[in-house]
């Protein structure tokens, strides 16, 4: 399987009936990016910035950030990089960040939410990004966001820093492109208004389901109820894609259902063309869409999630898509 897993590697993720997929990888530190030639990967859907944050003792001066997001967009290369602002907060704690003790953790204080707080912190990282990402491209994207104004607010603050690159005489990035992880409900209800705002956005599937269906993603106690098949999630992921093809914006998926052939099948199905995942799972994922004819899986998809057709839990749709595949 490996063997043929690296025989793919160079070929397209493209479906028998001509769709094409793009598979991107996770990433979180300098040691991922060789994932990026192995995998076959078409660049970083989502680099999780939090991660080097977390394995120093004290935060990070902007020059030491600044050298650490240049060697990944240089073994990037041509490949895009979307890099996620600091996610830290709930689970993610940071020892020289004093965090208050909070009864509901990831609902609390964390993520943009302390970035546009404590703006000196955002900052550092904005300008960080932008100082590595001179004359080329660079995609940020914001975590946690739950209304639009969260966003415009840190929109105001890329401004101020690119103002800052222009009076020192830094050079700018060549392209900038601004994004929000989708993955606070709230956010379904505003996605016309998002999608004219945003150059991009991209779906966090764990906290979104997290807080959609109210079940702990790290509780083994509701476990079995993680169960993202619910036709209720799926229909807000299609709706997702639906908007952001009504308002010609590219979505992508970043969280853990992007990399399982099965779930991967059915975002195709749902209309993502950008899916992001753990890098071993590029080539399972890949094999899988280039076996799949999307148009019939979609009539299927549309059926069973078709309010008018009678109630089905997430065990009919799981063995209807198996029998599919
Ligand atoms: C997500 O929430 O789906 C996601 C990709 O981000 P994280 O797992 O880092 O919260
Ligand atoms: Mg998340």
């Amino acid at each position: 399987r490996q063997e043929r897993y690296r025989q793919l590697r160079d070929f397209p993720a493209e479906t028998k009936d001509g769709v094409r997929v793009g598979l991107m990888m996770n990433a979180g530190l300098v040691y991922d990016m060789p994932h990026l030639d192995e995998s076959g990967a078409e660049g970083v859907g989502l680099f999780r910035t939090e991660l080097q944050f977390m394995l120093s003792s004290n935060f990070p001066r902007t020059s030491v950030q600044q050298q650490f997001y240049s060697r990944v967009l240089d073994a990037a290369g041509d490949r895009p990089v979307t890099f996620r602002t600091l996610d830290i907060g709930g689970d993610k704690v940071l020892p020289y960040i004093r965090a208050t003790a909070e009864e509901n953790p990831a609902l609390g204080w964390r993520a943009v939410r302390l970035g546009l707080d404590r703006p000196a912190l955002l900052r550092s990282q904005l300008r960080a990004l932008l100082k590595a990402a001179s004359g080329r491209n660079v995609r940020v994207m914001f975590p946690m966001v739950s209304e639009i104004d969260e966003f415009r607010r840190a929109r105001d603050l890329v401004e101020k820093e690119l103002a800052h690159l222009d009076r020192f005489g830094y050079e700018r990035p060549a392209q900038i492109e601004l994004g929000v992880m989708i993955e606070v409900p709230s956010l379904l209800f505003c996605l016309d208004e998002l999608f004219r705002e945003v150059d991009f956005a991209s779906v966090g599937s764990n906290d979104l389901f997290q807080f959609m269906l109210a079940v702990d993603r790290g509780n083994a106690a509701v476990s079995s109820r993680f169960d993202p098949l619910s036709p209720a999630f799926l229909r807000a992921l299609r709706l997702v894609a639906e908007r952001a093809a009504a308002a010609e914006k590219p979505v992508a998926l970043c969280g853990e259902l992007a990399g399982q052939p099965l779930t991967a099948m059915i975002l195709a199905g749902l209309g993502y063309r950008s899916i992001s995942m753990t890098p071993a799972s590029v080539g399972p994922v890949k094999a899988m869409m280039r076996e799949l004819t999307l148009a019939p899986f979609r009539s299927l998809l549309d059926e069973m999630l078709d309010p008018l057709a009678g109630e089905r839990g997430a065990e009919v749709v799981r063995r209807r898509v198996v029998d599919f595949a």
